[in-house]
């Protein structure tokens, strides 16, 4: 009976047409942020991935389910046992989802960032993507020599970085501010780096997983990147969004590695000749950078097992109602160009003061 009601309730909340302004005000500003905060301090007190002991618990416990039901079913020449472990499974399954949506995965469904800021309504030219990587590449020249001098403590552990990240989510929402998480490597380290994957939360321990293999002037804006996961912004393009305005106003080091990572991403989108004309305003110092990152995902990728990956993880957001799958990545350009911003890179929130705009 208790599993009927898993799997019914599991279905509800998959099918429900919850109100994004619900959402955003009962679960990602109140709820949320206190599991975030009773979690997240928990899982960075320990320095192995709390992932690693849930995938491996989860593993056995099915290994060792299937095979006694199977004994079982073989010895009675019976199908019944089987086919109740696959009941109790289903239901499992129900749980695990059901404590997902909570822990995480209603964040999903919170009020879009494009609702949430002062937009332009006017989609940007591709001469204005291409003027942004431009400025991404004078960033990354002129804080070069600042980014790359001395050790910087870990990213979780960094005030000033911490202090940024605070700010920013200040900016975007009422809510009680999140803990940053600490990087963590897991024995999906191996599976990141034949990806290209860069870092995952962990939903159930509200960790951050990173590839263990990241350059020292990736790490910054990877961390940040999965603190807006953190701080429910789950869509990919939002957390792109919090993490660069993160680094952007921590330090050099941060700062490059947000422009860095912007670049990165124009790169990708613009046609070969304005990549050109991007490729030959770095400096020499930017560029090794850029080299030993393409280097890095060259030795270690394995083409055919990242298409599959970025796959499922395509399918895995559409499940998630993230409609655009994989090419929200890229609207982190386009909500650069078209929010509108206060000095210091600071968005303006809708209704947060009286708009000067004549838009209907
Ligand atoms: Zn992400």
């Amino acid at each position: 009976m208790v599993e009927v009601a898993l799997v019914a309730v599991a279905v509800v909340f998959a099918f429900a047409p919850l109100r994004p302004a619900s959402i955003e005000a009962w679960y990602s500003t109140s709820i949320y942020p206190h599991v975030e905060r009773a979690l997240t301090p928990l899982s960075n007190g320990v320095p192995f991935a709390i992932l690693d002991l849930l995938l491996v618990g989860l593993a056995v416990a099915v290994i060792v389910i299937l095979s006694r039901a199977a004994r079982d079913a073989w010895r009675r020449r019976t199908w019944r046992r089987l086919l109740t472990t696959l009941a109790h499974f289903l239901a499992g399954a129900a749980a695990i989802y059901i404590l997902f949506l909570l822990l995480w995965g209603f964040n999903y469904r919170r009020v879009p960032m494009p609702q949430r800021l002062e937009i332009d309504r006017t989609a940007p030219t591709s001469d204005q993507v291409v003027e942004l990587g431009l400025m991404a590449v004078g960033q990354m020249n002129s804080l070069y020599a600042a980014a790359h001098e001395g050790t910087a403590p870990p990213e979780w552990q960094d005030a000033t970085l911490r202090s940024a990240f605070a700010d920013v989510q200040r900016v975007l929402a009422e809510a009680p501010p999140v803990e940053p998480g600490r990087l963590k490597h897991s024995l999906l380290g191996l599976y990141f780096r034949w990806t290209g994957v860069d870092g995952m939360v962990n939903p159930f321990g509200l960790e951050v997983i990173a590839n263990p293999d990241l350059l020292p002037f990736e790490r910054p804006f990877v961390a940040a990147h999965e603190w807006g996961h953190l701080a429910g912004y789950a869509n990919e393009a939002e957390a792109n969004f919090v993490g660069w305005l993160t680094c952007v106003r921590a330090a050099p080091r941060h700062q490059y590695s947000a422009w860095f990572y912007l670049y990165w991403q124009i790169s990708g989108e613009v046609n070969g000749q304005e990549r050109a004309r991007l490729n030959a305003a770095l400096a020499e110092g930017p560029r090794r950078d850029i080299n030993a990152v393409i280097a890095r995902l060259r030795r270690d990728e394995i083409p055919a097992l990242q298409h599959a990956s970025w796959q499922v993880y395509d399918k895995y957001l559409k499940a998630n109602r993230v409609e655009s799958g994989l090419r929200s990545y890229g609207e982190v350009v386009t909500l650069l160009l078209r929010a509108r911003f206060d000095p210091g890179w600071t968005p303006v929130r809708r209704g947060a003061r009286p708009s000067s705009s004549s838009a209907p």
